[in-house]
């Protein structure tokens, strides 16, 4: 549907929530004599006029146009002028782009399409509009132009249904329960989601003891090992010392009785010119009595080395 904006100079921005429209008629003349009559200063507008498959449009919708005669109905409806007089009745063009128009508004609005919100301008105040126009064809028309839309019926079923979250308006009982149904799923998932994350919580508690307790006993592991490390550790170094002390005295040398001083003596005596006698087996068993045999046989052999 095209829409031609003529414009017009009386309206207002005084504006209240859209909930109505008012249907009219010419009464009398064409489309141009509407388009001339709305432009007259201080006069009557309305938002549209139809005249066939053409819209024309004087008001914007977010101003109150002056058709209904009543202004606080001004303020709260769209006025649409129909293509009609008591001669000639409105064609089935001017129905048809009508209803679609209506429709159009409509669901902008969400207003129901019934008689109760589309209104005759005789409903409003005393006067003939809008004449022979069918208020009721009109309505039939916009429902079945709403319903026959590009929208699939799941769009617009979740259309309807996103209008009545955001507003919280319900036209039928079984949509309130539905809502208040979806609200509990809604809670119910939420609950069972909590559900789940309490359950990961108090797992995540259970696996952090576990380990607490693991490490504890793991601490009480290396105490029980690094104790034992250092008492072995002692017990070697006494172990050790004790060798040591054993090596000593196995392998200790008299003092008495040193290689030097036998060398010594062997000097002595050869430069004293006496003759050095190897010493006798008795002999040596005596000197080194408490020699290894390897002592032995290296003193032995200094002694006639020397
Ligand atoms: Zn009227």
């Amino acid at each position: 549907m095209t829409i031609k904006w003529i414009g017009s100079p009386n309206f207002d921005s005084n504006r209240k929530p859209i909930d109505r429209i008012v249907i009219h008629w010419f009464g009398a003349g064409r489309l141009t004599g509407v388009d001339a009559q709305f432009q007259k200063l201080n006069g009557t507008s309305a938002h549209y006029a139809i005249e066939d498959t053409t819209v024309h449009q004087y008001v914007k919708e977010a101003n109150t146009a002056y058709h209904a005669g009543v202004y606080t109905m001004n303020q709260r409806s769209i006025g649409i002028e129909h293509s009609a007089t008591p001669d000639r009745p409105a064609s089935e063009e001017t129905y048809k782009t009508s209803g679609a128009l209506v429709a159009q508004i409509a669901k902008r609005y969400n207003i129901p399409l019934d008689r109760a919100h589309i209104l005759k301008h005789s409903e409003v105040k005393a006067t003939r509009c809008c004449g022979t126009v069918d208020i009721d064809k009109i309505i039939r028309l916009a429902k079945g132009e709403s319903s026959d839309t590009n929208m699939t019926d799941q769009q617009a079923q979740d259309y309807v249904k996103a209008i009545q979250k955001k507003y919280s308006v319900f036209y039928k009982a079984e949509d309130v329960f539905k809502y208040i149904d979806e609200r509990a799923n809604e809670i119910r998932a939420l609950q069972e989601a909590m559900g789940v994350q309490k359950k990961d919580i108090s797992s995540l508690k259970a696996e952090l003891i576990t380990k607490d307790k693991a490490i504890t006993v793991l601490e009480k592991t290396v105490e029980v090992t690094q104790n034992k490390a250092v008492a072995d550790l002692a017990k070697m170094e006494i172990d050790c010392q004790k060798k040591i002390d054993d090596l000593k005295s196995a392998y200790a040398i008299d003092s008495e009785n040193t290689i030097d001083k036998y060398k010594e003596e062997i000097k002595k005596l050869k430069e004293s010119g006496t003759t050095v006698e190897v010493p006798t087996e008795t002999a040596l068993k005596v000197r080194f009595k408490d020699k290894t045999p390897i002592e032995k046989l290296t003193a032995m052999l200094e002694i006639i080395g020397a």
